[in-house]
C-alpha cells in the first residue's frame, strides 16, 4: 500500500484529495496546523469506508516545526504540498512578518518537506511530488503580491527538481487551482454581487468545488502518469489563459 502525505488536508481541496486517494487504496497521512476535531472526523470517515489514515499536525509557518514534521513523514511515496496561507494586504503595507509567514508556509516549508522525503523515494525507486500552486501565478491579485510570488517561486522549484529527480523515477508536478469554493473564500463569495463578478470572470462561468480538483491529483499519483513531469496544470475553468 503506497502512502500519501497531504499537507493542509483538514479541509478544502486537501481534504477532498485525501478522501479520493484513500478511496483509491492509498494510506493517507492527513494534516492541519494543529490536531483538531476536523482531522479526527476525516480519519473516521476514511476508516468507515475501509481506508487507512493517520493524523499529523504542524505549523508550516514555523520552520523548526516543519523540520520536525519532515523527519516524521520522511517515509512516504507521495508528497502533496497543499497547505498555504494568503494575506490580502496592499503591497505598500506589507511587513516583513507578513512576507516571511507566507514565504515560510508556501515555499520554504515545501523545500524542507521535499528534502525530507526524497532520500526514501530514491531508495524505493519511485515517488510522486505534487506542489499546489494557484491561478495567481498567471493572474496575480494586486493585494496578494507575496502569496502569488510564493506560488510562482514554488513552481520554479518544481521545474528544477523535476529535472534533477527524473532519473530516479520521481515525478514532480504542480496543480494550480482557480477559484475553488472553500473556507478561504467563503466569506468573500457570500457577497452576491462579488460572487457574480467572480463567476463572470471565469471562462466556464462558475467557480469550482474541491472535488473538481481531485481527478488530476489521482492521475498524477498513479502509474499512468509516469511520463508526465515538470508540468503545471491549471484547474481553473480557463481563467489563467483569459
Ligand atoms: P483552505 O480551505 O483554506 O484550507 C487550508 C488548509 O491548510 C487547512 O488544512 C489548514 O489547516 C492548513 N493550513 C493553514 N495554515 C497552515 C499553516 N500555517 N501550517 C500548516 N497548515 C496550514 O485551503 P484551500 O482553499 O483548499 O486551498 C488549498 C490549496 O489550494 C492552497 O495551497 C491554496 O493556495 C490553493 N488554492 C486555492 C484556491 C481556492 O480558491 N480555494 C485558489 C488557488 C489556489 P487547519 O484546518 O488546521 O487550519
Amino acid at each position: 500500500m503506497k502512502t500519501a502525505f497531504i499537507t493542509g488536508s483538514s479541509r478544502g481541496i486537501g481534504r477532498a484529495v485525501a478522501l479520493r486517494l484513500a478511496g483509491e487504496g492509498y494510506k493517507v497521512i492527513i494534516h492541519g496546523v494543529r490536531e483538531s476535531e476536523k482531522l479526527h472526523e476525516l480519519k473516521k470517515i476514511i476508516e468507515e469506508k475501509g481506508g487507512v489514515a493517520e493524523i499529523i499536525a504542524g505549523d508550516l509557518c514555523n520552520l523548526d516545526e516543519t523540520a520536525a514534521l519532515a523527519k516524521k513523514v520522511s517515509e512516504v511515496d507521495i508528497l502533496i504540498l497543499n497547505a498555504s496561507i494568503q494575506y490580502r494586504i496592499p503591497w505598500q503595507e506589507l511587513t516583513t512578518k507578513d512576507c516571511f509567514e507566507q514565504l515560510n508556509c508556501n515555499y520554504i516549508s515545501s523545500l524542507l518537506l521535499i528534502q525530507g522525503v526524497v532520500p526514501y523515494m530514491k531508495k524505493q525507486g519511485w515517488g510522486r511530488i505534487i506542489t499546489v500552486g494557484s491561478v495567481q501565478e498567471a493572474k496575480p491579485h494586486p493585494d496578494m503580491l507575496v502569496y502569488s510570488s510564493s506560488k510562482a517561486a514554488q513552481t520554479n522549484m518544481m521545474h528544477s527538481l523535476s529535472l534533477q529527480l527524473a532519473k530516479d523515477n520521481i515525478t514532480v508536478n504542480n496543480v494550480a487551482p482557480g477559484v475553488i469554493y472553500t473556507d478561504r473564500n467563503i466569506e468573500a463569495l457570500s457577497d452576491e454581487e462579488y460572487a457574480k463578478k467572480v463567476a463572470a470572470s471565469i471562462p466556464v462561468g462558475f467557480y469550482g468545488n474541491p472535488e473538481d480538483c481531485t481527478g488530476i491529483f489521482s492521475y498524477l499519483c498513479s502509474e499512468e502518469s509516469r511520463y508526465v513531469t515538470g508540468q503545471s496544470i491549471y484547474v481553473d475553468g480557463g481563467k489563467s489563459i483569459q
